[in-house]
Order: C-alpha cells, then sequence, then structure tokens
C-alpha cells in the first residue's frame, strides 16, 4: 500500500492526469520493489521497466507530439516518476533525459537535433545523462572550467575539462555536458551546451563508487581536446544562462517528484507495519508515539505535493521565473519531508526496519540524494534568502 497524494484530488489534477497516475502506479506495482532491488543487487538496470513506461508514452509524456511525446508537460512528468517510486521504483534516468536534456532540446535544439533526439528520448529507446558538475566547481556553477574551443579549418568544437557524479553516462547514448565557449575576442567565459555521443574518441568516463542502493551509478568524466561535430552545440552558444536553466527548473520538479514518490513508498511500509504488529494488546500504530511521527511524515509530503504541483504548473505554463522559485523550494520541501519520512518508516519497524528483508535501511542513503542533488539544501536556502526574501549575500 503506498499513501494517495492530496493533488490526485479532481480539484487539484484533470481526469486525464488522475487517469496517467493510476495507469503509471499500476505499472510500477506490476515490477515493484523486489523487481527494483533484484537488478540493483545483480548490477543490472530497469531497462524492461524503462522500455515499457516508454511504450506506454509515460517517460516521454512532457515532450512535443510532433516529435513522438505527449505534448503535455512536467506536471504529468512528475507525476510519471512520483508514482512508479511510490511503487518503490524510482527511475533516476527520467530526471535528466526527457526531463532536462529533452526539455532543452526541444527548446532549443535545431530542427534536426530534435528530429535525432526526441523521438528516442520520447519512446525511451535513448538516453541522455547531464554533466553540470565539476570537482573544482561543486555548487557553485558559475565557476565552471569546461572549456569548448572552435577548430577555425572545420567548425568542429574541441570540449577540455572535468565533471564529476554524472549519473548514467553508462547506459546514456550521450551525455549533455555544460561547458563555456572561449571568447577569443575578450577572453570571457560563457555557458552553453554540448551532446558528447558516449563513443566520442577520447570521451573518458570513470564508475565513481557510491554507498547508494541504485541501479544507475555515477560517473568522473575527463575531455581533453575531445572534437565534437560544428552542431554538437544546442542553442546558441551567447545565450548565456538563460537555456540552461530551462532545464534546470524541470530538473529540480523531478527531483522533488523522486523524493516524493521515495518518502511515500517508505510511509506505506511503515504504516502497513505499524498496522498489525502487535507487541502489547494493541498494534504498535495505536500508540501515539509511533502514529504521529508517520502523520507528521504524510503531512509534510503533501505539503510538499502541493508545492511541486506548483512549480510544474508554472513551468508549463512558460513562467520561467515563478517556476524557478517555486521548483527550488519545492525540491528543498520534498527533500526534507523524503529524509524525514524514511527516517520514521524504519524507525516504526523497529529492528526490522534494519533488516535486509524489508528492504527499508537502503533507503536512509538513497533519501540524501535529493538533499545533496541536483542543488544543496544549503544553496536553496541562500536563493530563497537573497531572490524571495531580499537578504544580503555573504558569497
Ligand atoms: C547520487 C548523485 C547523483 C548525481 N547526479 C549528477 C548528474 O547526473 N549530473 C551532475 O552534473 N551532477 C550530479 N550530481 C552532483 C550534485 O549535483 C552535486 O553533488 C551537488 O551539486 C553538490 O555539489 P558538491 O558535491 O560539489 O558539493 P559542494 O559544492 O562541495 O558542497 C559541499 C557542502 O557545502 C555546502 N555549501 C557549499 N557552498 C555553500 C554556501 N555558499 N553556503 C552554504 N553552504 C554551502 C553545500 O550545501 C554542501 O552541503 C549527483 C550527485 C549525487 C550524490
Amino acid at each position: 500500500m503506498a499513501t494517495t497524494p492530496v493533488s490526485a484530488h479532481p480539484l487539484l489534477e484533470t481526469d486525464e492526469q488522475r487517469a496517467l497516475r493510476a495507469a503509471v502506479a499500476a505499472l510500477g506495482n506490476r515490477y515493484g520493489r523486489d523487481y527494483f532491488e533484484r537488478v540493483t543487487r545483480e548490477g543490472e538496470h530497469t531497462d524492461e521497466l524503462w522500455s515499457e513506461a516508454g511504450a506506454l508514452g509515460y517517460l516521454g509524456v512532457n515532450l512535443p507530439e510532433q516529435y513522438g511525446g505527449g505534448g503535455r508537460g512536467m506536471v504529468e512528468l512528475s507525476l510519471v516518476l512520483e508514482e512508479l517510486g511510490a511503487a518503490g521504483c524510482p527511475l533516476l534516468m527520467l530526471i535528466v533525459s526527457p526531463a532536462i536534456c529533452g526539455t532543452v532540446i526541444a527548446r532549443f535544439g535545431t530542427d534536426e537535433q530534435r528530429e535525432r533526439w526526441l523521438p528516442g528520448l520520447a519512446d525511451g529507446s535513448r538516453k541522455m545523462a547531464f554533466g553540470i558538475t565539476e570537482p573544482d566547481a561543486g555548487s557553485n556553477a558559475h565557476r565552471i572550467t569546461t572549456t569548448a574551443r572552435r577548430d577555425p579549418g572545420t567548425g568542429e568544437w574541441l570540449l577540455t575539462g572535468r565533471k564529476v557524479f554524472v549519473s548514467g553516462v553508462d547506459i546514456a547514448d550521450a551525455t549533455l555536458i555544460v561547458g563555456r565557449t572561449e571568447d577569443a575576442r575578450t577572453g570571457k567565459l560563457k555557458a552553453c551546451l554540448f551532446v558528447v555521443d558516449r563513443d566520442t574518441p577520447g570521451f573518458q568516463y570513470r564508475h565513481i563508487p557510491m554507498e547508494l542502493a541504485a541501479p544507475e551509478k555515477q560517473f568522473e568524466l575527463v575531455m581533453d581536446e575531445v572534437r565534437l561535430p560544428a552542431d554538437a552545440l544546442v542553442g546558441d552558444k551567447d545565450a548565456g544562462l538563460l537555456q540552461l536553466f530551462a532545464g534546470l527548473n524541470p530538473e529540480r520538479i523531478m527531483t522533488a517528484a523522486f523524493a516524493l514518490g521515495m518518502g511515500r513508498y517508505a510511509l506505506g511500509r511503515a504504516v502497513e507495519y505499524a498496522r498489525v504488529r502487535t507487541v502489547w494488546k494493541e498494534p504498535i500504530g495505536a500508540h501515539q508515539a509511533v502514529a504521529h511521527p508517520l502523520a507528521q511524515a504524510h503531512i509534510e509530503l503533501e505539503s510538499a505535493g502541493l508545492l511541486t504541483l506548483k512549480a510544474a504548473l508554472l513551468y508549463d505554463a512558460g513562467d520561467d521565473a515563478g517556476a524557478g522559485e517555486a521548483a527550488n523550494m519545492a525540491k528543498y520541501a520534498a527533500a526534507e519531508a523524503n529524509v524525514n519520512a524514511v527516517d520514521r518508516a524504519v524507525h516504526t519497524l523497529g529492528g526490522n526496519g534494519l533488516a535486509t528483508e524489508y528492504g527499508l535501511a537502503t533507503l536512509l542513503n538513497a533519501a540524501r540524494v535529493a538533499r545533496i542533488a541536483p542543488v544543496s539544501r544549503e544553496m536553496i536556502l541562500n536563493h530563497v534568502s537573497h531572490q524571495s526574501l531580499g537578504l544580503p549575500k555573504s558569497y
């Protein structure tokens, strides 16, 4: 049993969206947590689930119909991820492949780039990873140094730099890399986006071992004058941060959905357990010391779900600025709600909370991912302090 979000109410979601929730939940439950744990344990990937979700139109629900997508938006894509997570199958690559990369290519790619990538991202036959984090920049994306230089003879790009913690590079056909061009005249550097195919000569990726029970792995990337075709650049090289932010709002909304799904899954397990586990006269769920933390977790998840819906609605309505603040707050709220829900769920099961058989303890680490990535809790609090409250900046 998973908890049902309050946003599934007819006043908040259309009949179509609620039907989508129900259908995705049914798919997720058909695979279930056992499937997810098995592929993780065996070092495999969620290929069957990914393909089926793609064939059913769930992965590309946000992408343009013209390119095989569903023509809907982040409201729909985020509920797909949330429902899969609530069924115990959070598909991390949904955050990067259709949400960030699909959005950026749909909004800023050339017709040729759209035709090359969007149908595959929509039906799940192709995946794309996203690399922005650098070892010496971290939370400060303004400091990234990955640099693209144009070969004046051929028009090709030469990309040099390092990235860390990039998810799913091994299973992605390409990675969308955030770099900067060298402005030969002024020496200034500008943010821009490049599609780097996985088998591009010189594109090196190394697995970073993580203490996370998840099928998706993280990688360090090293690029030393990696030669890319002229059309590897997505969008305008002079557009600066604008294009990048178009992809980062969906990233935050989807990370919120990832956290919400996991939190609902953990809470569902705890509620099931607390209803039946009896060591005194009544089941432990009758003790308020057990019930209240679970009730609080439910309220926190519901609140975060409403913020996530707000962010997705604003984004889908084309209000990038309004969506920015809401998406950051939604990511913060959902990540915190998830960490609390998982912690309380594990505690509710007593010793079984840490037993392998019950599968909850591995979520203790997994739940922290949304607190750190793609932007940490502290950086969101900084953003809200400065942008929403107008407080002065210390850095
Ligand atoms: C599982 C996982 C998957 C990931 N997937 C991807 C991916 O696909 N692509 C990608 O590009 N990246 C990915 N990342 C990287 C992630 O986005 C970064 O880890 C994150 O942005 C934080 O950067 P950092 O690790 O360098 O931490 P740092 O920037 O070094 O920060 C360390 C700590 O200092 C705090 N801090 C830093 N600056 C400030 C400040 N000004 N005020 C207050 N506190 C501050 C931070 O909040 C944090 O707690 C992933 C990370 C993880 C864990």
